[in-house]
């Protein structure tokens, strides 16, 4: 059973990639950012603290993302797993390191989608997302086929409340200063590979293929 984590800045496509891996290799895709936004979709105290962090860009405490994270394993005893969003600081990193002891898993590889600043920026302004089942589309590369309404359910398609110019600069801050590191552990543990995230979409699913299974 495998577990692979992949990293990479807000709109690398890191999301996308692993929605479509998932899909056709039958891995869960765990996206802890999706995660946390539908257990704040309610009205509950809980619901409002997350909503205040994710909403100003910065990381939602580790209690919080510790309880979401284990109740996914022990869900998903039997299950290859892609993490997508997590960890992303060091104490992620150790938290996952405990919850894989705790379920008897390895990790098998992470896989690093990159992309550079101005390709960040232009996408996620671009970007939009089905409320109803998650779909993410690019308005200019990867556009619905009617007007900002999602192809699988015609819902209207919305831009996140942290898709912008302002929030992104944060959230751009809060990636090197907190992912960084976790890059260099996962390069010197041996376990990173990083793909080219500017690349076409079919493109990095092969290179991330290869990531996972080999040449
Ligand atoms: P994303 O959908 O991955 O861009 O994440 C959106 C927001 O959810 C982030 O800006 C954070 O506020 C929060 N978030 C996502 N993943 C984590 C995590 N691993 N730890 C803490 N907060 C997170």
């Amino acid at each position: 059973m495998n577990i692979v984590i992949f990293l990479g800045p807000p709109a690398s496509g890191k999301g996308t990639q692993a929605a479509r891996f998932s899909e056709a290799h039958g891995f869960l895709h765990f996206d802890m950012g999706k995660a946390l936004r539908e257990e704040a979709a309610g009205s509950s105290p809980l619901a409002e603290e997350i909503r205040s962090y994710t909403n100003a860009g910065r990381l939602v405490p580790n209690e919080v993302v510790q309880r979401l994270i284990q109740l996914m394993f022990a869900a998903n005893q039997e299950r290859d797993i892609i993490l997508d969003g997590f960890p992303r600081s060091m104490e992620q990193v150790e938290l996952l390191e405990r919850v894989m002891e705790e379920a008897g898993r390895n990790l098998t590889a992470a896989v690093l989608v990159n992309l550079p600043e101005d390709d960040i920026a232009e996408r996620i302004l671009n970007r939009r997302v089905c409320p109803q089942c998650g779909r993410v589309y690019n308005l200019v590369t990867m556009p619905p086929r009617s007007d900002e309404m999602c192809d699988d359910d015609g819902s209207v398609l919305e831009h996140r409340a942290d898709d912008t110019e302002e929030v992104l600069n944060e959230r751009l801050a809060v990636y090197s200063e907190q992912t960084q590191p976790i890059i260099d552990h996962y390069e010197s543990a041996g376990l990173l590979t990083r793909v080219d995230g500017a690349a076409d979409v079919d493109d990095v699913s092969r290179q991330i293929e290869k990531v996972v299974f080999g040449a």
